[in-house]
């Protein structure tokens, strides 16, 4: 991608985590591209392939105020870190025109540290991934080695910055960081190390969102081409109580099917 931002979708999204969507909705923003390039990724239209319209600073801070002004609990920066130095701008501008409710930043976690230096002023909530523990996981799925070392020191980062999860008197987000953990099929052992390395380094001042969501896309191959089966599931959800895991969000079944996943069709993305 280009330093210019391509959105794909900007809207009302209600599949988050219960304390980001609320009852009216979290502003999503899906970006256009990826700074990995997940061989199972569901969103592979939009990261991998680029589908998406160009916005300037100012419109992008636009969408940010008419998503706010549509009753959003918060923004939502959905896969943006390619677009930082460009989303902060934006999102500055959007700060002076009234915008008031906090921003969640959304992510892989696979940032520069100077990247991660840029957006401390300016997210309130973020919502990073943390997919691997293993280099060769990381490697053979990602195509990045490096990738739990630098999600690990990126949520230190993000855990300093923020502090323990703050909540409002209706049960929101407004400061603090969760953690998604995706459960990929035959992946329990190494699921359950990073929940083990959460706890451990964290205790209950993060939340953790243990997914179960996995959908396979075709060509993939074993073990990639199912779903995560609903032993695996209720294996790392009965450690993760185990080990004493209070903050967490568990999913249901029915959130693996692709019909969670948004149509990337611009909507939002121009003023009607
Ligand atoms: S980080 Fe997420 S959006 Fe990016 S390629 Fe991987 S699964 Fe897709």
């Amino acid at each position: 991608m280009s330093d210019r931002i391509k959105l794909a979708r900007a809207d009302l999204h209600f599949y988050e985590e219960p304390i980001i969507s609320g009852t009216r909705g979290s502003g999503a923003i899906f970006f256009s591209g990826c700074s990995l390039g997940c061989v199972f990724c569901q969103n592979r239209e939009i990261s991998h392939g680029g589908f998406g319209e160009y916005v300037s600073e100012g419109e992008l801070a636009d969408i940010m105020l008419r998503l706010y002004g549509r009753g959003a609990h918060n923004i939502n920066l959905v896969t943006p870190t390619h677009f930082v130095p460009s989303i902060a701008g934006a999102l500055t501008e959007a700060r002076k025109r009234g915008l008031e409710i906090p921003v969640v930043y959304n992510t892989s976690s696979y940032e520069s540290a100077s990247c991660m230096e840029m957006l401390s002023p300016l997210i309130d909530v973020y919502l990073p991934d943390l997919k691997y523990h293993t280099k060769k996981s990381a490697g053979r799925y990602s195509y990045a080695e490096d990738l739990p070392e630098i999600a690990k020191r990126n949520i230190d980062i993000m855990y300093e910055s923020r502090g323990p999860v703050c909540l409002d008197k209706d049960g929101l987000i407004t400061s603090g960081v969760v953690v998604r953990v995706l459960l990929l099929p035959a992946h329990v052992a190494e699921a359950k190390l990073i929940l083990k390395y959460l706890h451990t380094r964290y205790g209950d001042n993060i939340f953790i969102s243990i997914m179960s969501q996995y959908t396979p896309i075709s060509g993939l191959t074993p073990p990639l081409n199912r779903r995560v089966s609903i032993s695996e599931y209720a294996e790392l959800c009965d450690y993760a109580s185990d080990i004493g895991i209070k903050n967490a969000f568990v999913q249901d079944r029915e959130s693996a099917d692709g019909s969670f996943t948004p149509k990337f069709d611009l909507t939002g993305v121009k003023p009607i």
